[in-house]
């Protein structure tokens, strides 16, 4: 079976590059070298092909940022973090291990990682993909929301179904604005493939924008 690097790690990097498009990509890596592959390590496929771990190079994005908020991501047990087996960046490492350091950063300086975010991933990750939805790797400017359900009730049912399969949401035909804060946030982990569609039914109907 070819090497392949999990589906969620695909999806991190796809989003890294969508947000920092000019980054360094000189100490990413996903598959490990001869080095790895004599040790036991993530970087290694495994007997299906799957390579558990991503590098991404902490030059040209907010690195620090990135880091903690993936280790945030899994500490909140947000819906997808069990995709996330540790994350190591600047000699610490975190990880969801010891019950007492649940998701804390770990000091050990032999760890090293200083020019890069290694990021480990359960088997959880080899097929799920699903976005990250991490506020630092957002696409969306920190606006009000300018979709609005109110805007949105004049849409006849084709343009309401395609506007429920673009956002993923349970839409019932009489978009109650408590679905608001559900709203803003599938706005802020929408694809851009998604979004693009999105933008061009808004555009088309005149019923919305997308920000
Ligand atoms: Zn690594």
């Amino acid at each position: 079976m070819a090497a392949r690097l999990v589906r969620a790690g695909v999806t991190l990097r796809n989003q890294v590059n969508a947000k920092w498009p000019s980054r360094d990509k000189r100490s990413d890596g996903w598959i490990g070298d001869a080095a790895h592959a004599a040790r036991k390590s993530d970087h290694n496929p495994d007997a299906d092909g799957w390579v558990h771990a991503l590098d991404i190079d902490k030059d040209g994005i907010d690195a620090d940022r990135l880091a903690n908020e993936l280790v945030a991501y899994a500490r909140n047990l947000e819906p997808g973090s069990r995709r996330l087996k540790y994350v190591v960046f600047k000699g610490r490492v975190a990880s969801g291990t010891y019950p007492d350091k649940f998701w804390v950063w770990r000091n050990d300086p032999s760890l090293g990682h200083w020019e890069h975010i290694h990021a480990s991933f359960t088997a959880a990750a080899e097929l799920d993909g699903r976005p990250w939805p991490l506020p630092c790797l957002s696409l969306v400017p920190k606006l009000p929301p300018v979709v609005k359900w109110d805007d949105l009730k004049n849409g006849s049912p084709t343009q309401n179904r395609l506007v429920q399969q673009a956002l993923r949401l349970p839409i019932d035909g009489k978009f109650s604005t408590t679905k608001g804060p559900l709203l803003r946030y599938r706005l802020r982990t929408l694809s851009p493939t998604m979004r693009a569609a999105l933008t061009r039914l808004g555009k088309a109907s005149g019923l919305f924008r997308v920000p």
